[in-house]
């Protein structure tokens, strides 16, 4: 690793301004001037309810210009839109009505648009502020929800064996609903260097008694050390507190990174009319917050890469490591997931909250389903082989 201490660190830049001009309030049809927009299901495009005009807000990465080469990248490059949050600002803003100006409450905690319920008009937050709802970017919904309610039948009729009754018998795949998750984005330019030991199979024979025989192995072992440059591009790191909370004894948050990834990529700049009848979660946290659960990432992906540059056939063991990260670049997006959720009462009066989740780009779908585990105990006894499939998805129960 190079010896970095007598270089000064780069001061921090300031942030990439992300905070569009389309200011806060009613959003209009470039063509006539409505009001009246929403995303359209399917697609990335939104529509004029009024004129039917169709068009798409400019993608988020190029429109910034961070698509520039990720092994460049020195110091930490952030955004307006993913600025640190202020624990004093409220969840509740309002907006003056330009159609009859009475003023309108929007609950950032669940809604970045809310009807005027006077003059009817969608007013919109577009401009970010410091309780971190408002995004750089924003991955529109491409699985419509037909298609959402679909992949959970699918995904709940195959595990239908093992569920509990109660839960089979409240099952309504058709509630269903589009959420969009905060998300932080980080591009990495980093050097990993990891040490320990790689062990190649000189020879293998059979020892012992006739009834107790045994299989012996002579290896050779090597001190095995990789340094290398790496970069990591788009990282996905949850943002929300609630959701990073992953405790298997109350729910199960962790489904939803089994369906990761998203072509995020694709995400445009922040526009609210891709809100429509979604909810989204606010982030609540900042990148301080969450640097260590990417740095973990990336170590693991060094790990992972020096492997594959290595050749003992009975495995490597990593001792030591570390990482240098060189360079970051941060992006605040909003993902789109459909979620299916299901309390479960336990016998003693616990609640477990089940997650069927799928992927609003790619309709990948996981999940967890309350199971039945008298029936599951018999099926273990009579066919054990049906049990593998279905132990994947339902492990996180137990
Ligand atoms: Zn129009
Ligand atoms: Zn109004």
């Amino acid at each position: 690793m190079s010896d970095t201490t007598n270089t000064p660190p780069d001061p921090p830049a300031p942030p990439t301004d992300t905070s569009n001009a389309k200011g806060d309030g009613l959003t209009k049809c470039p063509r006539c001037g409505s009001a009246e927009i929403g995303p359209v299901p399917g697609s990335d495009l939104l529509r004029c309810s009024f004129c039917r005009y169709e068009w798409s807000a400019a993608n988020f990465v190029t429109s910034v210009g961070f698509d520039s080469p990720i092994d460049k990248l020195n110091g930490t490059v952030t955004t307006t839109g993913g600025a640190d949050i202020d624990a004093q600002a409220s969840n509740l803003v309002t907006l003056k009505c330009q159609g009859c100006g009475s003023e309108v409450v929007v609950n950032t905690e669940s809604a970045l648009q809310a009807r005027c319920h006077w003059c009817r008009q969608v007013l919109s937050l577009q401009t970010q502020i410091p309780n971190g709802a408002v995004p750089d970017a924003v991955l529109p919904f491409r699985l419509t929800h037909e298609q959402a309610v679909e992949q959970v039948h699918r995904f709940a009729n195959k595990r239908r064996t093992f569920a509990l009754t109660r839960f089979k018998k409240e099952f309504v795949p058709e509630n269903v609903l589009g959420v969009y998750m905060p998300y932080l984005l980080v591009d990495g330019n980093a050097h990993g260097s990891v040490a320990g030991f790689g062990e190649i199979k000189t020879a293998q024979y059979l020892r012992g008694p006739e009834n107790n025989r045994r299989t012996y192995y002579d290896a050779d072992v090597y001190r095995v050390t990789r340094s290398f440059d790496f970069t990591v591009d788009d990282l996905t790191i949850e943002s929300s507190s609630s959701r990073a909370n992953q405790d298997t004894r109350m729910n199960t948050n962790n489904v939803i990174n089994t369906i990761l990834p998203f072509d995020t990529k694709n995400a445009v700049t922040w526009d609210a009319s891709y809100m429509g009848d979604y909810t989204s979660e606010k982030r609540d946290l900042n990148i301080d917050q969450v640097t260590p659960v990417a740095r973990d990432q990336m170590l693991s992906i060094a790990r992972q890469k020096a492997t594959e540059t290595t050749d003992y056939n009975r495995g490597v063991r990593w001792e030591t490591e570390q990482l240098e990260l060189k360079g970051t670049r941060w992006v605040a997006v909003l993902l789109p997931v459909w979620l299916y959720s299901y309390y479960e009462k336990k016998p003693g009066g616990s609640v477990f909250l089940h997650y069927i989740a799928v992927n609003g780009r790619t309709g990948e779908t996981m999940g967890s389903i309350p199971v039945s585990v008298p029936k599951l105990l018999l099926v273990a006894l009579t066919i054990g082989t049906v049990l593998e499939g279905v132990a994947l998805a339902i492990v996180a129960n137990f």
